[in-house]
């Protein structure tokens, strides 16, 4: 939480800060995905008048993700800017005379998430009868390793089985 105090009592007032993230995951639709490393929040945060403040910031993450192919833990940068005028009321994000930084930091992440995420260029995925990762090794189900033009079109089946490109 920034206090925000001498900037919420004076129009005009401008502060920089920089916040150390005490967020360590983030939620996004069925998991909860490990934050591995952030960068202090650099924030600049304006009183403009009306009760209305523009706050802006920047922070890069790096977030555990599963690889869309074989669902091994895959570290992902996101890189976040952002510029959002607040309302001094705004419930979601300040508390009393407080920024909830972590709460818009996690929101502002959302907003940036990977579409898909592979651990490697020409990941072979999981062997669609018995699981076994492919780039471990192959399994007894297949003779030989998959076909890289294979695995792209299991790619795009499986795409369509989630719904979302
Ligand atoms: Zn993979
Ligand atoms: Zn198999």
């Amino acid at each position: 939480m920034l206090d925000l105090t001498e900037v919420i009592l004076n129009d005009g007032k401008v502060i920089h800060r920089e916040v150390t993230l005490e967020l360590t995951s983030l939620k996004y639709r069925f998991g909860d995905f490990q934050i591995q490393k952030a960068t202090p929040v650099e924030l600049t945060i304006e009183n403009i008048g009306e009760r209305k403040l523009s706050v802006n910031g920047k922070v890069h993450l790096t977030v555990c993700i599963p690889c869309a192919r074989c669902l091994e833990p895959t570290a992902s940068g996101l890189d976040i800017q952002f510029e959002n005028e607040l309302d001094v009321n705004d419930e979601d994000y300040i508390e009393g005379y407080s920024l909830n930084v972590d709460q818009l930091v996690h929101d502002e992440a959302l907003l940036v998430w990977p579409e898909r995420v592979l651990c490697r260029k020409d990941c072979k995925g999981l062997c669609s009868t018995c699981g076994q990762n492919l780039n471990h090794g192959s399994c007894s189900c297949r003779p030989t390793d998959l076909d890289p033009r294979m695995a792209k079109i299991l790619d795009i089946f499986s795409q369509a089985g989630n719904g979302k490109g």
